[in-house]
């Protein structure tokens, strides 16, 4: 079975439609179905998905990578804390949670997957990332993920 390309999938043909969905696509597909298949396994393969894609996408600069989640609207990202050792992201008006009513546990694993994999490539240094603060998961202002930088050399983990 041949893979589908990234940059097969983004070709995007909707002179009507347009390039975007509801926000509520997507949630359905990554809070409801995934967990309705998966149960609490849900969020590990939605980390790996993520730390995959974010891999394969290439990134090789922080400011290409803040674009790119801007031109998918993933939410308002910034990076309020980057030193040697640590490197902190927030996303507010994240796209898997903003607004939902607090369900007691972090839900952003995609996305926490997403930004450990880009910075993985822009560092050459294993990454992992923690979801600390969730807006619809716990009720924070914006989901918060502290990166942990590993010393070795990447790693598909
Ligand atoms: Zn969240």
């Amino acid at each position: 079975m041949k893979p589908i390309e990234i940059a097969n999938v983004l070709q995007i043909h909707r002179p009507e439609e347009g390039e975007f969905v509801g926000v509520g696509l997507y949630r359905l597909l990554r809070l409801v179905a995934m967990e309705d298949i998966l149960g609490t396994g849900a969020s590990a393969v939605s980390y790996y998905a993520g730390k995959k894609l974010g891999k394969g996408l290439q990134i090789k600069q922080l400011d290409d990578f803040l674009a790119l989640c801007e031109q998918m609207k993933i939410g308002k990202v910034s990076v309020p804390v980057m030193t040697n050792h640590r490197i902190h992201v927030d996303v507010c008006e994240c796209v898997t949670c903003s607004g939902l009513s607090p369900v007691g546990r972090t839900l952003c694993h995609f996305e926490g997957g997403l930004i450990a994999g880009v910075v993985e490539n822009i560092l050459g240094k294993r990454v992992q990332a923690r979801e600390i603060t969730c807006i619809g998961g716990l009720g924070h202002e914006a989901c918060g993920f502290d990166l942990e930088i590993h010393s070795g050399a990447a790693s598909c983990r």
